[in-house]
């Protein structure tokens, strides 16, 4: 049992938030430390796609996943009193005459319904934006305004458990006391800066930087995420949020003239309209070779955890495993293979 317990978590980005929501939901008392400089889940464009079309499949586990985070960000929203999950659609602007092939196959697959609405004549002949090979509508897609998402958890924490707006010093741990207090467990959830952690550092997190704009523009719909190259996220007032690269191996935080280009340029298969370039923000992705998150124990020391390696998806994936995770620290589920961290580290 994990009910009042005392449980410490180190980063308060989407898996140090989504944690925190389920323990102090079991009962458990939270401490979160943030060094307040988050470089993924503010600058995330917080989509969540069904669909991964480089490949045309399924997002993984997300028959799982998608009805889990409908209601988890629902319920929260009530609970926060705050606006931050919306339902957008996403049409995606075939790049060829085989990528609408693939689509057409898999539109009549059983397993595929819930996220393709069929092909259509206005599908084919869609005028937005540029598509010389038709499009497809992605069913089941929304959003997570992201600002307003960490806004709104960051005060409900703050109402319900401790929250220290701190650097977390290593050196101060010792066992299960940190700066003369006792805990239960430790969990810790630092994005790429794992890096620096002395007990889970080792493990093979990369860094794939992303960046992204926020452009003004007139040509572009309001009501639909357009996707080809890149996405286009409608925003406020003839705004949108456009993006984003993949740098990998790169965890320096500055924004780059290079990234605007291929950003816009890849925006030009979308539509030739000269935008105007509002903003430039970049953010690092906590990524793995094997796309599966990086969850588990420490092998010598039992009461360390990580939470970690959410990727490009974070905002799909976190509800629902930070769900599991709080069941496996109750001793009542076993982590699934395919994210426990034993998969790279010493044997457990
Ligand atoms: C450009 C870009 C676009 C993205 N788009 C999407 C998208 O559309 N959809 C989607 O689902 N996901 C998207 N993502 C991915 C998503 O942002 C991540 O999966 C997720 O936010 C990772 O959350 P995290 O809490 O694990 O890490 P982070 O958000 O990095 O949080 C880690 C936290 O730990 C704190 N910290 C670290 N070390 C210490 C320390 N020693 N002491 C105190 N605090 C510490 C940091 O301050 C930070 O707040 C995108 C990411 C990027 C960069």
């Amino acid at each position: 049992m994990i009910k009042d317990k005392k449980h410490l978590i180190v980063g308060a980005g989407l898996s140090g938030i989504c944690l925190a929501i389920q323990l102090v939901r079991r009962g458990t008392h939270v401490t979160i430390i943030d060094k307040g400089e988050n470089f993924s889940s503010i600058i995330a464009a917080g989509m969540i796609n069904p669909l991964v079309f480089r490949r045309m499949t399924k997002s993984w586990r997300v028959d799982e996943f998608l009805p889990y985070l409908n209601s988890f960000y629902a319920a929260l929203e009530q609970e926060t009193n705050s606006s931050f999950f919306y339902e957008l659609p996403i049409r995606r602007l075939f790049s060829s005459e085989q990528e609408r092939n693939f689509w057409l196959e898999k539109e009549n697959n059983p397993a595929f319904q819930a996220y393709m609405h069929p092909v259509t004549e206005e599908d084919k002949q869609y005028d937005n934006a540029k598509n010389p090979f038709g499009s497809g509508r992605v069913k089941g897609s929304c959003f997570v305004d992201v600002h307003s998402f960490v806004e709104a958890t960051h005060r409900w924490i703050q109402q319900h458990a401790k929250f220290r707006n701190e650097l977390f010093d290593y050196n101060a741990l010792d066992g299960l006391n940190y700066k003369n207090e006792s805990f239960d467990a430790i969990i810790f959830c630092e994005g790429f800066e794992n890096k620096n952690n002395p007990w889970f550092g080792e493990l093979p997190l990369d860094h794939t930087k992303g960046q992204t704009l926020t452009i003004r523009a007139t040509s572009l719909p309001d009501d639909v995420s357009l996707n080809r190259k890149c996405f286009v996220q409608p925003r406020e007032k003839g705004t949108y949020k456009i993006g984003s690269t993949y740098e990998w191996h790169n965890s320096t935080t500055h924004i780059t003239e290079e990234a605007k280009e291929e950003i816009l340029d890849n925006l030009s298969y979308i539509t030739d309209e000269k935008v105007e370039v509002l903003n430039q923000e970049a953010g690092i992705r906590p990524t793995t070779r094997d796309r599966r998150p990086l969850l588990g124990s420490h092998p010598q020391h039992p009461n360390y955890h990580i939470f970690n390696g959410l990727g490009a998806k974070g905002y799909m994936l976190a509800p629902l495993l930070s769900e599991e995770f709080v069941h496996y620290l109750e001793g009542n589920l076993d982590l699934d293979k395919e994210v426990n961290i034993s998969r790279y580290f010493m044997p457990e």
